[in-house]
């Protein structure tokens, strides 16, 4: 089968040649389909003269940009693979997947330049590019890479089966590991969220997520050009640039991280005309039904969740726009073609695919589809404990309903056992968010001589006036929480760290909360 996402692409583009393909609000750049497909094909032909071959490595250390969303087409159309670097790494750890990764070429930008320049002399075999105009010594220009480059179709064979993509996690739970994905299972996750989110060649997407990230390239940006929908791409996520760009170009559909909903909310919504808008996708990180309730009331829109993984291309389940308020708190239901379990969590090693949990009862998230992962570069051995028996064995704890719907409890690691009762962060995140001073909460468990573990929960406030014993009245009074749940202290600071998919950084948390740095 021959059906790769360089296919896809030209098959847009012969049905939708002069339809706007995509736009880059920072760098005012608007092309259609047709002008779009020979800039990717210059850049590949540019890419097939530096070297760059079937197999090969591109990474990009990219902001949201023009040039981004080009290679991942241009990299599709040669065979060569798309390794996304997160524009939040430092140096050192850019060079720690560099290391691992090896690729021919590095494309950056000059916001991020002075990490790479101390780190560039380690790498003398790859070709560094640089899309902006003033270009270090050591790179070559992007403009002039492809400025002479020949725009017709790159004559090499590519077929489902080969790698596309190594997307780094960002490593919550340990070192980043290089998920590899092939041709085929970025296919088959862009089918089910153009089903999953109805998109059609009408829709105007606004790309404000990291596009690095899977979330948003597998699920927005990637479903949208097969599609042959528009994409509008901002630089990175700003709120107000978000409100402003949704009036002035017609935006329909967005994917947002939880965070990035709260910070929209946050604004002066009644100043901006949004009535384009027309479906939300949130994921990447639990949402509090709060939230999602705000995100309906002052904006007006139906919101769609997505739950899943990197390793699993990345979405499992969707929880659908009517389901929000009827099934609120659930992730959804399985994707076309998966299938999820819940298991006895192990002690030792992975947990058994066949020790299935009963109904309603709380076990690891254990998951199997066709976009699974085909491994993590480089680490056989994490592979086959991930993939233990075929199952992607996902960390998180969960239970599926009497309907299949499935609730996301937390990770394993970020469990807590207080009195040697399990408690699940998430349940009281949810029921503090309902607090209406409560901008953002992270709730984990610290040591305690008496119980083993006690809750605290960690908060940014909205206004001022909160405070811990009002808290703790309100959730007396809501009735939702065992007083075991309940946090034994309230820790209030000005901001929660949080990756760019928009994860509250517990590790750090915790460190910090061990060094006395947060009280
Ligand atoms: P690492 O594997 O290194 O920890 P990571 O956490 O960044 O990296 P991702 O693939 O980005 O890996 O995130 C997957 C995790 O995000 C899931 O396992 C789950 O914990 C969380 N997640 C994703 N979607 C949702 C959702 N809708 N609700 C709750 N949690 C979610």
């Amino acid at each position: 089968m021959y059906l790769t996402i360089g296919k896809l692409f030209e098959q847009t583009v012969s049905k939708f040649p002069n339809k706007e393909a995509i736009v880059d609000c920072s760098r005012n750049i608007r092309f259609t389909f047709e002008q779009w497909n020979e800039e990717v094909n210059k850049l590949a032909n540019a890419l097939l003269s530096l070297g760059v071959r079937k197999g090969d490595r591109i990474s990009t250390y990219l902001f949201n940009s023009y040039e981004l969303g080009t290679v991942y087409f241009a990299a599709a159309k040669i065979g060569a693979i798309i390794n996304p670097i997160n524009f939040r790494l430092k140096a050192e750890e850019v060079s720690y997947i560099l290391l691992d990764a090896a690729p021919k070429v590095v494309l950056f930008e000059q916001a991020l330049e002075e990490s790479v320049t101390k780190i560039h002399k380690r790498f003398p075999s790859i070709s560094f590019i640089h899309i902006d105009e003033s270009v270090p010594s050591y790179a070559s220009s992007f403009q002039n890479i492809i400025k002479n480059s020949p725009s017709n179709h790159p004559d090499i064979f590519v077929e489902e089966n080969d790698t596309y993509a190594i997307m780094y996690t960002s490593g919550t739970t340990g070192r980043p590991k290089g998920v590899m994905h092939r041709h085929r299972d970025m296919i088959e996750q862009s089918l089910i969220c153009i089903n999953a989110l109805s998109i059609t060649s009408k829709d105007v997407g606004l790309v404000t997520a990291p596009m690095f990230h899977c979330a948003e390239l597998h699920c927005s940006f990637l479903p949208r050009v097969h599609a042959g929908a528009t994409n509008v791409i901002i630089h990175h996520f700003d709120a107000k640039r978000v409100l402003k760009t949704i009036e002035a170009e017609g935006v329909t559909m967005l994917f947002a991280a939880p965070t990035m909903w709260n910070m929209l909310l946050q604004e002066d919504i009644g100043q901006y005309k949004l009535s384009s808008l027309e479906v939300g996708l949130y994921g990447a990180a639990p949402m509090a039904p709060a939230l999602v309730k705000a995100c309906k009331q002052s904006l007006g829109i139906e919101l769609v969740q997505a739950y899943g993984m990197t390793e699993m291309g990345p979405a499992i389940a969707f929880l659908d726009r009517d389901e929000q308020l009827s099934k609120a708190g659930s992730a959804g239901r399985a994707c076309f073609n998966h299938e999820i379990r819940i298991v006895k969590p192990s002690e030792e090693g992975p947990s058994d695919p066949d020790n299935i949990l009963p109904v309603g009862e709380v076990g690891e998230i254990i998951v199997k589809g066709p976009c699974m992962m085909i491994g993590y570069f480089n680490k056989e051995e994490e592979t086959e404990k991930a993939m233990y028996k075929g199952w992607y064995h996902s960390g998180d704890l969960g239970y599926l309903d009497e309907d299949g719907y499935l609730f996301v409890a937390d990770r394993v690691d970020d469990m807590i056992i207080s009195g040697g009762e399990n408690v699940y962060p998430r349940e009281v995140e949810d029921a503090l968010y309902e607090h209406e001073g409560i901008l953002d909460v992270a709730v984990l468990g610290e040591p305690d001589e008496l119980w083993g573990e006690r809750v605290i929960a960690v908060m940014v406030k909205k206004n001022e006036t909160v405070t811990a014993e009002q808290l703790d009245q309100f959730l007396k009074s809501s009735n939702k929480l065992a007083p075991y749940k309940r946090p034994k202290r309230y820790v209030f600071v000005s901001e929660l760290p949080r990756n760019a998919s928009g994860k509250i950084q517990k590790f750090l948390l915790r460190k910090s909360l061990s060094q006395n740095k947060v009280k």
